[in-house]
């Protein structure tokens, strides 16, 4: 039986991939240290005989005994609220953290995947973004903290399959949308449903008028599952090319909800990207991957979980 361990597996996407990856028959270490994971998000996978979860901050060195075949870095706030909550925790997460990480994937001859995300791309100059475009980030901004720590962590990714020959996946995570956000998470999606489903004013940043591409969380962990199985070491975007603006959204869950909200205008933080859609021509080809759930029944599968949860 293969061993996989999870950082940042309490997180949202990261307790998706523990469900997934029992499911497939692998044992599941799960290492969180719940700052911005919760338990909930796990607790149905306790009684599994094969998980079994660790409360670690990652910045610190990690000690795992026995086997693991596989390391799935996801361990970072990712919403950009926590990243002005936890600036210096974001950035050690994604440094030092990637390279603890990178250390035990090299030490126990594991694979290893960094989990990394389109704000590598920053506030991009090309559309959609493709994965050999370098981006355009300002690092002293304050989503800085996050970008930079995702781009040195690819650097160090990059850098320890190259120097120590580990076999090393980069997963490019466009907006992703789901079960297990946090209601007070910050990011749209959750903001929107919560403030839909409680009536009250929706949060809409600027005028609205920038893009997002929304994946539902089930599309996206597949096409982890893919990548991680795959003998691709070039980074993936991983994403739903549908873009929409922010006020088409906020629209759509209004609707979806029979919501009484009104739309209010807050201004737009700084250096929000004004657009963002993914390539994923190379998820295609090379992983026979593409997005099946439309951000219309997305959403009514997150409404759902939400109602359960407001
Ligand atoms: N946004 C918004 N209202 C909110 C939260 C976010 O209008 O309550 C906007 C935000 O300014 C951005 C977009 O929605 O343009 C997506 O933001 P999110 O935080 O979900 O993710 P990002 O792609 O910016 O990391």
């Amino acid at each position: 039986m293969k061993s996989v361990l999870i950082t940042g597996g309490a997180g949202f996407i990261g307790s998706h991939l523990c469900a997934l990856y029992l499911e497939r028959g692998y044992k599941v270490i799960c290492m969180d240290n719940l700052i911005t994971g919760t338990k909930d998000n796990i607790a149905s996978l306790f009684d599994d005989k094969n998980f079994s979860f660790i409360n670690h901050n990652i910045t610190t060195p990690i000690h795992i005994d026995g086997d693991v075949d596989m390391v799935l870095h996801f361990a970072s706030p990712a919403s950009p609220d926590d990243y002005l909550l936890y600036p210096i925790q974001t950035l050690k997460v994604g440094s030092l953290g990637t390279h603890n990480c990178l250390g035990l994937a090299k030490a126990k001859k594991a694979r290893f995947l960094l989990a990394s995300t389109s704000e590598v791309y920053g506030d991009p100059l090309v559309h959609p973004q493709t994965e050999d475009y370098w981006g355009n980030v300002n690092p002293i901004g304050p989503r800085g903290v996050y970008d930079e720590a995702k781009r040195f962590a690819e650097a160090m990714t990059m850098a320890y399959h190259r120097f120590h020959k580990v076999d090393t996946k980069i997963v490019r995570i466009f907006n992703t949308y789901g079960p297990h956000m946090r209601l007070k998470d910050g990011r749209a999606v959750p903001n929107f449903i919560t403030q839909a489903l409680k009536n009250e004013p929706i949060t809409m940043y600027g005028d609205g008028s920038q893009t997002r591409s929304f994946c539902f969380v089930t599309d996206l962990i597949d096409g982890i599952y893919r990548l991680s199985l795959s003998d691709l070491n070039e980074p993936v975007n991983i994403g739903n090319p549908n873009e929409i603006t922010i006020k088409e959204l906020a629209f759509s869950v209004i609707r979806l909800t029979q919501s009484k909200s009104k739309l209010k205008t807050k201004p737009l933080p700084k250096d929000d990207p004004r657009q963002r859609k993914p390539d994923i021509s190379r998820a295609k080809e090379k992983l026979k991957w593409q997005p099946k759930i439309d951000l219309e029944d997305g959403l009514v599968l997150t409404v759902e979980w939400f109602k359960q949860h407001v």
